[in-house]
């Protein structure tokens, strides 16, 4: 199933810029993964990254058994949670953006749905809704945010 590993051969990856999972050419191997691959459609080298950020891996390789984590939180059926679902939506919308498409967020500035701004505190986001001339609400990673806009 697996493919063998090997510099320059070809492997997915999540690539930092594109922001998808996107074809790479291992460039680095370490401990037998992995280790620096070069994206094959915007060529910037970077750290191999199996899944999206935020994303799980289905089953450990290797087949060695994490311990069970006493409490007995069930964690071992991924749910799809709410949060979860905020998570996808926001990473759709994010997913193949260049940097050039988020506008820096400020207060004194306008915004409208769809719009994509980067925060500096809480990263880039969605508007996902005009409230009023001076409040938007922006899906950010985490959670929305009602955000001030229009200050003068
Ligand atoms: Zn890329």
């Amino acid at each position: 199933m697996a493919k063998p590993l090997r510099v320059a051969g070809e492997i997915d990856s999540w690539c930092t810029k594109c922001r998808l999972v996107l074809n790479h050419r291992i460039v680095s191997i370490k401990a037998g993964k992995p280790h620096q691959v070069e994206c094959l459609t915007c060529r910037s080298t970077h750290l191999w990254r199996q899944h999206a950020p935020g994303e799980k891996p289905a089953a450990s390789p290797g087949g060695s058994k994490a311990p069970r984590a006493a409490g007995g939180a069930s964690a071992r059926t991924p749910r799809v949670t709410p949060a979860m679902r905020q998570e996808q939506t926001w990473e759709k919308a994010i997913a193949g953006r260049g940097v050039h498409d988020f506008k820096p967020y400020s207060v004194t500035g306008t915004f409208r749905e769809g719009d994509l701004l980067r925060h500096k505190k809480f990263g880039d986001g969605l508007v996902t809704r005009t409230v009023d001339a001076h409040k938007v609400e922006v899906l950010f990673r985490d959670e929305s945010r009602i955000l001030a806009q229009g200050m003068t």
